[in-house]
């Protein structure tokens, strides 16, 4: 058996394992990397990637289906016509793949690979293959895989997680969608563009709980003028096989409906990939969502490290990216930091799409902060009219008075690129009055939060004390002309 001896190995080639190996290789750290099946991980081949490919295409079809609202007369896009995507989805994650190219990239820098799906023997020593490494920091990034509910009959039945849809051969005539989280939401958006009819079961009174909750309701409005159907506060009981389909049974309003389908997505949560390690062995501590680790990152034992989907929620590659920064700096730098979760940014795909950072007005308000909300339609934005896209809107929390921007909420055209100036505002302790007074390019989309961080000027302007200055100040002006 070789031994290898590294400053520091990361486990798990997706995101968090990726960037982990890139940046403490870019500061020369002796670096290596261990994957069990393919790098990029569950972004790459059954997350991110083909997810977005597939809403891509079902926006397209969805745009072409309302080209008559512009003046345009185009054949519909059925799921007949459709039939081309999944190939295409899959082609997408070919072709991201190789541009990303991160295995020579990733060598140039000095990372050694070794592929494989080993297990510690000391904190010290990784056994993989015929290979032992030998490290000062090992870094567990091992990610997470679908959490399938426990139903009655849904294993008899056969059913679709993220890790077998986007290998469908066709798109099903009809899809039952379980769960009404990020990954239900976006996937059922997308089949029923695409074609196939989606009924969306989802056991909370709301679909994406963690939502800003007033611009959830306006996209379930969208979702249902579509034509998806949404079932909310419905709890999934039992599966069960039919002549006609899949049945899935659940409880809603105290009674009992069910409702029939060719196939099931469930989208239900995430199990991270804890076993085989022979983490428990060492005294790392697991928890039901995962490797525990503390503020820094770092788990019960000195020199392992952990982060990306394996630790928990927040699940997201640009989490999993930025854990991974704060993982390498604590690990080799002298200087630590910790790792905040308080203030995170995110987005759901769907078209509209939904897009937070920071604080809802509901987060604000259960910590008892004094907030002012600042919104603006989109419905009123030139550029959204013009795009024949006028939904949804700008939602700004700010502390009242100072106006120091705490949160904010987006529903709109491409809301997960608008997200991003308030994401920085948030960053640098900006207020709403940085964003009123900065110059935004017309007519784009991202006037619409110019303009609701206006109203942060317009409130001060209406004070009854402002008025009665602003007058006065206005009348001594005239009066000086004259
Ligand atoms: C359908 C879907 C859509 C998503 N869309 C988005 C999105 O739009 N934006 C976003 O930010 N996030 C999105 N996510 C979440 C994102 O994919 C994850 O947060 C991210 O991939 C986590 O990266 P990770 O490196 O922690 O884990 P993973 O990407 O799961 O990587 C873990 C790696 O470890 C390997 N591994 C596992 N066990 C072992 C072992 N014992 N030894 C060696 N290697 C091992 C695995 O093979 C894998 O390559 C989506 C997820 C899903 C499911």
């Amino acid at each position: 058996m070789a031994t290898h001896t590294f400053d520091l190995v990361a486990v798990g080639g997706g995101s968090a394992g990726l960037v982990t190996a890139a940046v403490a290789a870019g500061l020369g750290a002796r670096t290596a990397l261990v994957e069990k099946e393919r790098l990029g991980g569950e972004c790459l081949w059954t997350g991110c990637v083909p997810s977005k490919a597939l809403l891509h295409a079902a926006r397209v079809a969805s745009l072409a289906n309302r080209a008559g609202d512009i003046g345009l007369d185009l054949p519909r896009v059925e799921r007949e016509q459709a039939a081309g995507v999944l190939e295409h989805v899959r082609q997408s994650r070919l072709r991201v793949r190789d541009a990303d190219a991160v295995e020579p990239l990733l060598s140039e820098l000095g990372v050694r690979f070794f592929y494989g799906a080993g297990r510690f023997r000391t904190p010290r020593e990784f056994e993989v293959g015929g290979d032992v490494l030998r490290a000062r920091h090992f870094v567990v990034a091992t990610g997470s895989r679908p959490r399938a509910p426990d139903l009655p009959g849904l294993a008899e039945a056969g059913f679709l997680t993220n890790a077998t849809l986007f290998d469908l051969p066709a798109l099903p005539e009809s899809l039952i969608v379980i769960g009404g989280g990020p990954i239900g939401v976006e996937m059922a958006q997308a089949f029923q563009r695409l074609g196939t009819r989606v009924t969306l079961v989802q056991r909370a009174p709301r679909l994406l709980p963690r939502d800003d909750e007033e611009l959830v309701r306006l996209l379930e409005e969208r979702l249902r003028a579509e034509g998806l159907d949404v079932r909310v506060g419905a709890e999934a009981l039992r599966v069960e096989r039919t002549p006609e389909g899949k049945r899935v049974v659940f409880r809603q309003e105290g009674g009992e409906a069910s409702v029939v389908a060719a196939e099931i997505l469930a989208a239900t949560g995430r199990q991270p990939n804890t076993e085989g390690l022979g983490l428990e062995a060492l005294g790392v501590g697991i928890g039901p969502d995962g490797v525990q680790v503390d503020a820094r990152l770092r788990t019960r034992v000195p020199g392992l490290w952990a982060c990306g989907d394996v630790i928990g929620w927040p699940q997201f590659s640009h989490l999993a990216e930025y854990e991974a920064k704060v993982v390498v700096q604590n690990a080799l730098l002298p200087l630590p930091v910790r790792a905040r979760f308080d203030r995170i940014p995110w987005a759901t795909f769907t078209d509209p799409e939904l897009a937070h950072a920071g604080w809802t007005e509901a987060e604000a308000r259960r910590r008892g902060i004094p907030v002012e909300v600042f919104r603006h339609p989109f419905g009123r934005d030139d550029r959204a009219l013009v795009d024949a896209e006028p939904y949804g809107m700008v939602k700004l929390v700010a502390r009242q008075g100072s106006g120091k921007l705490l949160g904010a909420q987006i529903l709109g055209p491409r809301a997960g690129e608008l997200i991003q100036e308030a994401i920085l505002a948030l960053d640098r302790g900006l207020s709403v009055r940085h964003l009123a007074d900065t110059i935004h390019v017309y007519p784009t989309l991202s006037v619409a939060v110019q303009r609701a961080a206006q109203y942060w000027w317009k409130a001060r302007s209406d004070h009854p004390l402002a008025r009665r200055t602003l007058a006065w100040y206005l009348r001594l002006s005239r009066g000086r002309d004259v």
